[in-house]
């Protein structure tokens, strides 16, 4: 629950506005650009939404704030649910975004492919009674693929309540010790037609991809979509090797893929063919100097 006496001055006056505990996760500005931006290291509420559309995306903000630092000075029930049922949002082709950050996970975004052999969720979100009921009305999730140690989140209890197989790489295997599935070694794996795993290290050393139909990448924190600078991007700090790091995002230049869907950062749709010229400008711009 965001605090009123807490509101950052940075804020512009209105009914929505940001606290103090933001944690600068970026959810907020992902899901309502128009509304939020970023202000000295936090989010704040820059242009009060004043169409039904950006008030309905300002709830969804307020409901995937993984730390509840998000406030309304007074509270719309009836458009508070709506963005509650909103979610998983769908984006295309049966694959929804979750929402509902967790901040086990530092905010990352996890999501929910809808499969007739079996449902994925790809991370984790909050694990909380509208997801699970929902996945329940899904056909519930056969699969939890994590991306890497840092984004596992709640999946242990999803995994509980679904009887789902959790897969983790080795290398990250501390963070989900108990998972049903480890991938060992660093060859791409075809789980069924549709699903490869792409072994990526480099911001860790079991950070891993998820590749479905040739069309949708989710990259956890391997690679993004900076919508500022209109490009890719990958990690410049928190990397385990920086070598290793590029070699990853050149492996991926082999693949075809239009979507990337990434844990933090922002996720995006290119033709395919412009997708692999981002990744080949990615790796050029990140090649060490010689
Ligand atoms: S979603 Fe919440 S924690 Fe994340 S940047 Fe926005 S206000 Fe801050």
């Amino acid at each position: 629950m965001a605090d009123q006496t807490k509101r950052l001055d940075s804020n512009v006056v209105g009914n929505f506005y940001v606290d103090a505990t933001c944690i600068n996760c970026d959810t907020c500005r992902q899901l309502a650009p128009t509304s939020f931006e970023e202000v000295g290291g936090f989010s704040a509420v820059t242009q009060q939404p004043t169409d039904e559309g950006h008030t309905h995306q300002a709830y969804q903000a307020l409901l995937a704030c993984p730390v509840g630092s998000i406030g309304t000075e007074h509270s719309d029930k009836l458009r508070m649910q709506g963005a509650m049922a909103s979610f998983p949002l769908h984006l295309e082709g049966g694959v929804s975004y979750c929402g509902f950050n967790s901040e086990k996970s530092f905010g990352a975004n996890s999501f929910f492919i809808e499969h007739p052999d079996g449902n994925w969720l790809v991370d984790s979100p909050r694990y909380i009674k509208q997801l699970v009921e929902t996945f329940e009305r899904k056909g519930g999730i056969a699969r939890i693929f994590l991306t890497h140690k840092d984004d596992v989140a709640d999946a242990e209890k999803y995994a509980a309540h679904f009887g789902a197989k959790r897969m983790i790489h080795q290398a990250d295997v501390d963070a989900a010790p108990d998972a049903e599935w480890i991938i060992e070694g660093g060859d791409s794996i075809q789980v069924t037609p549709q699903f490869q795993i792409i072994p990526v290290p480099g911001h860790t050393a079991g950070s891993m991809a998820l590749l479905y139909k040739n069309r949708f990448l989710f990259t956890g924190d391997h690679l993004w979509w900076d919508s500022a600078q209109k490009m890719l991007g990958a990690p410049q700090r928190l990397v385990w090797r920086k070598r290793v790091l590029v070699e990853s995002i050149q492996k991926l230049i082999d693949y075809r893929f239009e979507w990337v869907l990434a844990g933090h950062g922002d996720r995006t749709r290119l033709p395919a063919d412009e997708m692999r010229a981002q990744l080949q400008a990615l790796v050029e711009r990140r090649q060490p100097a010689t």
